[in-house]
């Protein structure tokens, strides 16, 4: 996935169809593998059209107040349109503190060396995600 918003990126300004094709592939594979894609990165692709969004390149942003205060992103694509509300002080679930049910500390390295250094469980219980994180 990681390889794949690489490639997209790298083709946003020379081929937008190749781009908008490896966001799709990257979109397709969190959903098969069921991981998901972090908030900032997933606000830097179209929403539609599953192309990257660089400011100025291949979107437009701009700073709206008359429905909710906010961003919007245009993307000059395929002209679809995305807002996120700026409110003061507030915070996406995956920033706040209580959004982390448990850190799993490995802090010795004889066992575990071939495990994942970082990788975010859905905790299907509660509802929270569990942050399993190796040092
Ligand atoms: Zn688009």
């Amino acid at each position: 996935m990681n390889y794949l918003y690489q490639a997209s990126y790298l083709m946003a300004l020379k081929n937008r169809v190749a781009a908008s094709y490896y966001g799709n592939v990257m979109v397709g594979c969190a959903k098969k593998s069921v991981l998901r894609i972090e908030s900032d990165i997933k606000r830097t692709i179209c929403k539609c059209c599953q192309s990257p969004l660089i400011p100025g390149e291949t979107a437009r942003v701009r700073l709206v107040s008359k429905p909710v205060k906010g961003i919007k992103w245009t993307c000059l694509t395929c002209l679809s349109i995305k807002r996120y509300p700026t409110k003061k002080g507030y915070k996406l679930w995956t920033e706040q503190p209580n959004s982390v049910v448990q850190i799993f500390n490995y802090t010795s390295k004889s066992v575990d060396d071939k495990s994942v250094t970082e990788t975010q469980k859905r905790d299907l219980d509660k509802g929270n995600s569990v942050n399993i994180e190796k040092n």
